[in-house]
């Protein structure tokens, strides 16, 4: 653009100075060009600025919606993090309450207890009509008084752990 502008300065300037009618129409000719490609140099200008400021806003929306994302993945990170906090606060007060408990559990119990444990998923099961709720193993008269008396047995079906519900024994009374 400012080489055309001093081409026109220069062209303008033989337009005063020229010193016949042929000279003068090749000048005047010449600055007419010289005009036609400003005038399309103008519009690739604006063109080119127009599409400079669209593609500028495409970043800044962009920008905007990534920041706004890295917000919302750091709300869900905090949230979680506030969830194992909970979680691992929640575990702390069971083993203590647990190492409370099996102060009074002999300790063969616990052995047999942590042995089932390894290997079935529910090793403490209910009585139900009077068989075991996991096996089915049926329990003894004499077993059967026993565990209502509130005694803690193990069934010899399956080596489950079994204890009336206290319902059913307030039930029975
Ligand atoms: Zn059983």
């Amino acid at each position: 653009m400012k080489e055309l502008d001093a081409q026109q300065t220069v062209a303008k300037e033989r337009l005063e100075n020229v010193k016949n009618a042929k000279e003068y129409q090749a000048v005047k000719s010449e600055v007419e060009k010289l005009k036609a490609k400003q005038s399309s140099l103008d519009e690739e200008l604006l063109g080119a600025w127009n599409k400079f400021e669209s593609v500028q806003k495409e970043q800044e929306t962009f920008l905007q919606d990534a920041e706004k994302k890295r917000g919302e993945q750091k709300d869900i990170q905090e949230q979680k993090q506030k969830k194992i906090d909970e979680h691992k606060a929640l575990l702390e007060e069971r083993r203590q309450q647990r190492a409370q408990r099996e102060k009074g559990v002999p300790v063969d119990w616990l052995e047999r207890y942590a042995m089932m444990r390894s290997r079935v998923a529910d090793p403490v099961v209910p009585v139900q009509q009077n068989s075991c709720s996991a096996c089915f193993w049926s329990i003894s008269h004499q077993n059967m008084l026993m565990l209502k008396r509130g005694q803690l047995l193990v069934c010899k079906g399956c080596y489950r752990f079994l204890y009336i519900p206290k319902e059913l024994v307030e039930q029975e009374k």
